[in-house]
């Protein structure tokens, strides 16, 4: 069993920045806020993140960190890397008051100090379901299909039949 160790990761951080500016406005300005790290030895998830407690905010100056475990990032190609990323930048949360701009009419929005912890916080996911549950009883929940209908909308669509067609000939094998 290989020890636990944490390395920064640059490679990460590379990925994060140039999602921010797709994705991320709310981030933007508050890049150096995000700690990237690579995490060493097994662990049952690929990506972390967290708000800083006070401690890891006075030795890392971050905000939040976000832990990649190096081994499920070695098996990723490129779009899972980048899903990864953006799912754990999805975690991070930050106040806002919005206010309507005066010539354009349009809403905007006042991001909290970046500086200041109280401005952050993490963000959950739109879902939490058991793969079983929803093989079982289907979409039962609001949350549930509204996350079917952005997976509907996604470009990649898994093809089921396709996908159950591969498992067999796995087994059969
Ligand atoms: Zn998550």
């Amino acid at each position: 069993m290989s020890s636990t160790s944490f390395e920064i990761a640059d490679e990460v951080q590379e990925f994060a920045e140039r999602i921010i500016d797709q994705h991320h406005p709310h981030l933007q300005d508050a890049k150096d806020k995000v700690g990237y790290f690579f995490k060493y030895g097994s662990s049952d998830w690929a990506g972390k993140c967290k708000k800083c407690t006070a401690f890891e905010r006075e030795i890392t100056g971050k905000m939040f960190l976000i832990f990649v475990n190096k081994d499920a990032w070695s098996h990723m190609d490129l779009t899972q890397r980048e899903a990864l990323v953006d799912h754990e930048l999805c975690h991070i949360k930050r106040a806002s008051s919005p206010r309507i701009d005066s010539t354009t009419n349009e809403v905007i929005q006042d991001w909290a100090i970046a500086d200041e912890p109280e401005s952050w916080s993490t963000r959950d996911h739109d879902i939490e379901e058991f793969s079983d549950v929803v093989n079982r009883h289907g979409l039962w929940e609001k949350g549930i299909e509204k996350f079917a209908v952005a997976v509907r909308n996604a470009p990649y669509q898994m093809d089921f039949e396709e996908l159950e067609k591969q498992r067999k000939l796995k087994v059969a094998n």
